[in-house]
């Protein structure tokens, strides 16, 4: 009976980060902070260790954004003002560490995963900015189309809005027939307490965080709304860099600064965990100097060939982990709302 009750209380608990979901992929507005949502997935993935045949298909843990039928029939189909567009590679998420040890961790996976043992790797790692993926599509060397990430599978069709920001190139030389240019969209802290100066002045949206007026200026139907609020990119990744001679996460950061796409100047190459460990906290000790809003970082390992051995979960890739950074009190005051960043 008190099995029954704890079951229970898991189906409520996905019901509950599904809902949680919907609010923050689909309306842009979160009910919670984002320190609290990380803590109900924290519970979520304790008890499905603990009972793995509970696992519902549609768990949090097994998708990415809000995959839900809702989700599928919102963003995707009657009623996003924004066409679907299937992604030529899956986009995925990315599994968190929230201590050293987590870290540790990480690298003794890869070493049972790839058959070694106490081996040290080599990561890149990069700044986690906070704002919402893209993927740039280019046919034959010309930018075709961008979309949101949506549940992994299929994203919505922003081009229009995306080519209003500055620093993506539209056109390629020498690249495959296909190539997926993935990055970041944001907004720094500066445009987005102009912009809720604004609307508080005018009665328009006001945004909870920089990451959800991001993703809410970019999902406009309007895109000269976009082009008016001073969105950003920084790219980081490819679908698939098949047809390219790039080895490696670092030589991939250098390819992509050649080929005039913005990359986010805080990367840098380390061995082990303990290194990464060390950049981690460097980032931490910068963070208030960041002009945008960042929530931890990214520690991917260095070589392509490595990364595919270790392939992916159905929501993450095992070569990368998300480091999150300790949660911010700060809170920025604009007149007289207190908005939590
Ligand atoms: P995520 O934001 O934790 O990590 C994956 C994403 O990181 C990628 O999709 C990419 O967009 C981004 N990213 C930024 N820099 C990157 C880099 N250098 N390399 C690779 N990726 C980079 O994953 P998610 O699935 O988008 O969101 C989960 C997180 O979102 C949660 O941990 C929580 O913080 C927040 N969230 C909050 C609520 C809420 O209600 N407050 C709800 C859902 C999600």
């Amino acid at each position: 009976m008190l099995l029954m009750s704890n079951q229970e209380h898991y189906l409520s608990l996905v019901n509950e980060i599904q809902e949680h979901n919907r609010r923050y992929y689909l309306q842009d507005n979160p009910l919670v902070s984002d320190a609290e949502y990380d803590q109900l997935m924290r519970e979520l993935r304790s008890l499905e260790e603990q009972h793995p045949d509970w696992i519902v298909k549609d768990s949090p843990t097994q998708t990415v954004g809000a995959d839900t039928e809702e989700a599928a029939e919102h963003a995707l189909l009657a009623r996003s003002p924004f066409a679907p567009i299937q992604h030529l590679h899956r986009m995925t998420s990315l599994d968190n560490a929230f201590d050293d040890a987590d870290l540790q961790s990480f690298e003794d996976r890869i070493n049972r995963v790839l058959g070694t043992s106490g081996q040290t790797y080599h990561y890149t790692c990069e700044l986690k900015i906070d704002g919402l993926s893209i993927n740039v599509h280019y046919h034959n060397g010309n930018l075709i189309w961008a979309a949101t990430r949506g549940n992994g599978v299929i994203g919505e069709d922003v081009t229009q809005n995306l080519l209003t920001i500055p620093g993506i190139p539209r056109k390629l030389e020498g690249v495959p027939e296909h190539l997926e240019v993935r990055g970041e969209v944001f907004m720094t802290k500066e445009e987005f307490l102009r912009l809720n100066a604004e609307a508080e002045e005018l009665g328009g949206t006001v945004f909870k965080n920089p990451r959800n007026a991001a993703a809410g200026s970019l999902r406009q139907k309007d895109a000269s709304i976009t082009a008016s609020r001073k969105l950003q990119v920084n790219f980081y990744a490819l679908g698939s860099t098949e047809g390219l001679s790039i080895q490696t996460q670092w030589d991939l950061l250098t390819w992509l600064q050649g080929h005039g796409f913005q990359t986010n100047p805080y990367s840098k190459r380390v061995q082990g965990w303990q290194e990464a460990t060390d950049y981690h906290r460097e980032m931490i000790q910068q963070r208030p100097q960041f002009p945008v809003d960042a929530d931890g970082s990214v520690i991917k390992v260095d070589r392509f060939d490595l990364q595919n051995e270790l392939g992916f979960t159905s929501r993450a890739p095992r070569w990368a982990i998300a480091y999150k950074f300790p949660v911010e009190e700060a809170r920025t005051v604009l007149r007289d709302i207190t908005i939590n960043v």
